[in-house]
Formats: structure tokens, sequence, C-alpha cells
């Protein structure tokens, strides 16, 4: 289990969460992802290594939009690779995921999705859930979400950002906290993802 950090604001997001995610190192992790929503797309840049080494060399803090989410990966099902980092997308590429915490039942998940037709781009088990997502898309987020959980067996957090901007965020005995600054909304799997000094000084 490692970090999660989302952000939806009036500031620019990635560096907001580069910083968070640097202040989550403590944890230990292996990898590091971003993903933001600008002009209605998502942009994902990731790979293994320490969170600034990983932002020197894909400047993810130079990524446009208001609306992001960040992870650092500690692998258990798959290794350590840029691909098995998150966030994770589906077949339309139009959510990303960032899950803390193990599916349990992702093999089998996989193996009914494979058979559905469903291409999969690492060896995690968190991908499972990108895809149960889009699966259930005609049911809206809510919906979509509700209709995921109910496939997953394991302990997770994740956060996910739609195709519309929308980051919606679930948690079943993995931490993950709802933030409200003056100006934007943060959900991170631990409170030392909140604490921002000035890269958001609104922030109490
Ligand atoms: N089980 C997931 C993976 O191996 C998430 C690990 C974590 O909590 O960082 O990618």
């Amino acid at each position: 289990m490692c970090s999660i950090i989302g952000y939806k604001g009036k500031q620019s997001a990635a560096p907001i969460l580069v910083d968070s995610l640097k202040r989550m190192e403590y944890r230990g992790y292996d990898s590091v992802g971003v993903a933001t929503f600008n002009n209605g797309g998502l942009f994902v840049k990731k790979g293994t290594g320490k969170v600034l080494e990983v932002n020197k060399n894909l400047s993810i803090d130079s990524m446009s939009g208001l609306i992001g989410i960040g992870h650092t990966r500690w692998a258990t099902h798959g290794g350590v690779t840029d691909k098995n980092a998150h966030p994770h997308s589906a077949c339309k590429n139009n959510i990303a995921v960032v899950h803390n915490g193990i599916i349990e039942n992702y093999k089998e998940l996989k193996q009914e999705l494979t058979a559905a037709g469903h291409v999969f781009a690492s060896e995690t088990d968190s991908e499972v859930i990108a895809h149960l997502l889009e699966v259930h898309s005609d049911k809206g987020i809510k919906g979509s979400l509700i209709e995921t959980c109910k496939r997953l067996k394991g302990t997770y957090a994740f956060v996910v950002v739609f195709q519309d901007g929308t980051i919606a965020g679930v948690r079943y005995e993995e931490p993950l906290i709802i933030g409200v600054a003056n100006d934007g909304y943060f959900v991170s799997s631990d409170v030392l993802g909140l604490t921002l000094g000035a890269a958001c000084p609104g922030f109490v």
C-alpha cells in the first residue's frame, strides 16, 4: 500500500500533486505517476524511481490542467516497471485510476474481462478496476463505481478521473480522506498529502 493524491481546484494540479507525493515518500515506494485532465483529455506520465527523479525525467510538474491524480506504488502484483506504475486506464483510454491495496480476485476478473475482449496493458491487480469501470460506464459515474466494487475482493482505496473531469474516490479497509481548501478539493490516502505549504497557501 502506498500513496494517493487527487486535486481539483483553481491552481495547476501537477505541481501540487508532485509536492504531495514528495511529502508522502516516507511510506516507501518504487514508482510514481500522475494523470491530469485538460481540455477534455486525460494525460498520463509515469515511471519507476523516486518522485524528484521521475519528475525530472518526465517533467510531470509541467503537465497542464486544474484537475489531476497522483500515486506512488509499492508493487504487490506485477514487477517494478513503467507500465505497471499507476495510473491505469482501460481499453478506451478515457479514465485514469490509482489504487492502493490488493485485489485478491484479480486473476479471475482479468480472465473474465480478457474473454470479453478487454486488452490489459499491465501485470497489476489494479488494472481490473479500470476495465470494470469501463464495462459499467453506461450506469453513470456513481453506478459504475458501485457495480465495480461489488466485483472486488480484497482491500482497496482507489481514485478515478473520469472523461468529464470528475474525480471520485472509494475506500474499503484502506485509508482515503477528503480535504477542502479555499480554492479546491483534495483526496488523499494520508493527511500529509493535504498539508500544503507554498503550493496551496489557502489550505489549513
Ligand atoms: N497492488 C497494486 C500494485 O501492485 C497497488 C500497490 C500499492 O498499494 O501501491 O500495483
